[in-house]
C-alpha cells in the first residue's frame, strides 16, 4: 500500500514500519516492557471495562459439549493415570484437522489469507489511527496493538457466507473502522480467553496481530 502525496508523521511510519516489519523489539525494548508488565494486574477499571462490555455474553462452554476424546482425556486426568505415549498419539491424531468436533471444513488457511490480506493491514492501521494508537481498554499506547472486531469476525463471516478470500475483500462490513477498535496485545488475549465463546474468534486473535 503506497500512501502516494500524503504526508504521514514520523510516528505513524514508525508505527506502520513495526506492524509492517512483523514489529520485532530489540532485547532491550523486550526487557523493559517485560519489566513495565511485571506484577502490573489489570486495574479494577480495566476489569471493569471488560466486564460491562462483556454483560449478558455466554460463556465459553455454553451449549457446547465435550468431544469424545475430551471426555476420554478427563476421565483419565482425574483416574490418576499415566497415558502411555501411544495412547497419547491415538488421542491427538484423533482431534487433529477433519476428526476434531471443532473442523469447519478447512477455513482455518481462509482466515490466513485474509489476515495477510491488504484489506486487513489497511483495516488495521485505520483502526489504529482512529483510537490514536491507545489501547482502548487500559489506554496502554507501548505495547504492541491488535484491532479487534467489535462484532466478531466469524459471525460477519457466517452471516455473509464468506468462503474465499475474494469475497472476503469485498465484504464491506468486514473492513467497516467503526467495527474496529484497538486493544492492546495483552488486553486482547485476555478478552478473548474470558469472553470469546467461539474457537473461530480465539484464532483469529492472529489474525488481528502484526
Ligand atoms: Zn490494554
Amino acid at each position: 500500500m503506497v500512501l502516494k502525496g500524503s504526508t504521514l508523521s514520523k510516528k505513524t511510519i514508525e508505527n506502520i514500519r513495526r506492524y509492517r516489519t512483523g514489529k520485532k523489539h530489540s532485547e532491550e525494548t523486550k526487557q523493559k516492557i517485560r519489566e513495565a508488565r511485571l506484577g502490573n494486574k489489570m486495574s479494577k477499571q480495566t476489569k471493569d471495562k471488560i466486564s460491562k462490555s462483556n454483560k449478558g455474553k455466554i460463556g465459553s462452554m455454553n451449549g457446547r459439549t465435550h468431544s469424545k476424546e475430551s471426555i476420554e482425556r478427563m476421565r483419565i486426568a482425574q483416574s490418576g493415570k499415566v497415558l502411555s505415549d501411544e495412547h497419547k498419539s491415538n488421542l491427538s491424531i484423533a482431534t487433529r484437522g477433519r476428526h476434531n468436533h471443532n473442523w469447519k471444513g478447512g477455513i482455518t488457511s481462509l482466515n490466513n489469507q485474509i489476515r495477510n490480506c491488504f484489506k486487513n493491514k489497511a483495516w488495521r492501521i485505520e483502526v489504529f489511527k482512529k483510537n490514536n494508537y491507545t489501547c482502548q481498554l487500559c489506554n496502554a499506547k507501548k505495547y504492541v496493538l491488535n484491532a479487534h472486531h467489535i462484532k466478531s469476525f466469524s459471525l460477519i463471516m457466517e452471516e455473509n457466507n464468506i468462503k474465499h478470500i475474494t469475497e472476503a475483500i469485498h465484504c464491506d462490513e468486514l473492513w467497516d473502522i467503526n467495527n474496529g477498535i484497538t486493544y492492546c496485545e495483552s488486553c486482547h488475549l485476555e478478552y478473548h480467553r474470558n469472553y470469546s465463546n467461539d474457537k473461530l474468534d480465539r484464532e483469529n486473535i492472529e489474525t488481528e496481530k502484526k
